[in-house]
């Protein structure tokens, strides 16, 4: 039995039977829970979780320096592809201090909006040109050192990026991204190492970015001694032209490419999966492949609406991500995700409350590779979410109904492995989180 050190008394809490009235958790030296009991009256020296509390939130697919672009995209109209274009030009103003100050910020606003574990789908590698730095992950190393300072853990998705195009050899900023083949990638990821509140995991841009011939090198790289494999993100079918030129030049959809070279499986996730074949789903499905919808940037970038209760139908887990941070709000994504099939099915509750709160935490806990998370329970990391029930939103709200009715702006406390990271809405340790966001966003236009 784990040795408390700390308990708090949540009003309501969500356990993984549901939501549960008047329940102690109690937390050991190890920031792991020793004890959970429901129906409890509060002891004096808990501390109280006024609300809804729900396991901290696991943000799946990432790319923090993309936050720079918030708000600055919308006067042109244009296609995700226009959009590309200013993300490049982002990109090829940053190097490491700003990369570590623009993700330290992100880190910082992911944790007042309840995200306790973060997947970076991290491929902006190398100096302009394709310099390489002194520390050849010298911009890795500055998204673990930002989710420290956040109090957040993170997986690091470390990303292959060989062309820019099938055939087509990477171009200006984009060689920033290169590592030569995945033989190079592989040398110059292994080096870096887990810690205890980082993973490292690995990802392939997409079929777009790496030729087939190199796919079978990754899923090796990953595969560790006794074959299970790290964690494997890819991009997949975001956009119809990418289907397009993979059936042109390899006569079979992504999703069937990734298929033949071995990439699907439960330790993969695909990320998006919008323009699926029912094939394709099938295939992600039968593979228990994760599907990480991100519905805020799918919407943001005009993609279209993905199949995500045909996946999750077929045996995909659902898992979900801020992508982009148009918005910075897992409560929304996971409202869109059911919104978003309202709107295509006219049908009303496509899924249930419960499955909603699975894909923020317990399915994005597993995609990122940390299967002992998610969950309030014996044994888990005491990760603590605290929704307000008493705010413009959320008052007059059923407590196992909130979660659709309550924004980012209801999270109240924030507890990451038994520490409180954000309480009363205030980050304990960042501090002034928009201060931070503007001083990391100007800098980086202003260079
Ligand atoms: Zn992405």
């Amino acid at each position: 039995m784990r040795c408390v050190e700390r308990s708090w008394w949540c009003e309501y809490a969500w356990l993984p039977e549901g939501p549960v009235a008047g329940v102690r958790v109690q937390v050991g030296h190890d920031g792991v829970i020793a004890r959970v009991e429901g129906g409890a009256l509060r002891h004096d020296d808990d501390s109280i979780l006024a609300g809804l509390v729900l396991p901290g939130l696991a943000n799946v697919h990432s790319h923090a320096f993309h936050r720079a672009l918030r708000g600055r995209t919308h006067a042109e109209g244009g296609t995700f592809w226009t959009w590309r274009e200013r993300m490049y030009a982002l990109a090829s103003r940053l190097d490491p201090d700003t990369y570590y100050d623009l993700a330290a910020a992100v880190y910082s606003e992911m944790a007042l909006s309840g995200i306790t574990c973060v997947g970076e789908f991290h491929y902006l590698h190398h100096g302009p040109g394709g310099a390489r730095y002194g520390d050849l992950n010298a911009m890795s190393e500055a998204l673990r050192e930002a989710a420290r300072f956040a109090g957040i853990r993170l997986t690091l998705l470390d990303t292959v990026y060989l062309s820019a195009g099938i055939g087509v050899p990477l171009e200006g900023v984009q060689r920033r991204f290169d590592d030569g083949d995945a033989e190079g990638w592989a040398n110059r990821v292994c080096s870096m190492q887990d810690d205890e509140t980082t993973r490292v995991g690995a990802a392939l841009h997409s079929v777009r970015a790496v030729p087939a011939d190199q796919l079978e090198d990754i899923v090796d790289a990953v595969t560790m001694d006794g074959g299970e494999r790290r964690p494997l993100h890819v991009h997949l079918s975001e956009q119809a032209a990418e289907n397009a030129a993979c059936l042109a030049s390899y006569g079979v959809t992504p999703t069937r490419l990734l298929a033949d070279h071995g990439v699907l499986g439960p330790s993969t996730t695909a990320v998006h999966a919008t323009h699926l074949t029912a094939q394709d789903i099938d295939l992600l499905g039968a593979t228990r492949t994760t599907a990480c919808i991100c519905p805020t940037t799918e919407r943001d970038l005009a993609d279209g609406i993905g199949p995500a209760r045909a996946l999750a139908d077929a045996g995909s887990p659902l898992a979900l991500g801020t992508d982009q941070h148009a918005l910075l709000d897992m409560l929304e994504e996971a409202r869109a995700l059911e919104m978003h099939e309202r709107l295509s099915s006219g049908i009303r509750g496509r899924f249930e409350l419960p499955e909603l709160i699975r894909a923020m935490t317990t399915s994005g806990h597993a995609a990122l590779g940390w299967p002992e998370a998610g969950r309030i329970a014996v044994g888990a990391p005491a990760d603590l979410v605290c929704i307000r029930l008493d705010s413009v939103r959320t008052a007059g709200a059923l407590p196992e109904q909130a979660v659709l009715a309550a924004t980012a702006s209801d999270v109240d406390t924030v507890v990451c492995d038994g520490r409180v990271i954000v309480a009363d809405r205030y980050h304990q340790t960042a501090g002034d989180v928009a201060k931070l966001l503007t001083s990391a966003v100007s800098r980086c236009w202003r260079n």
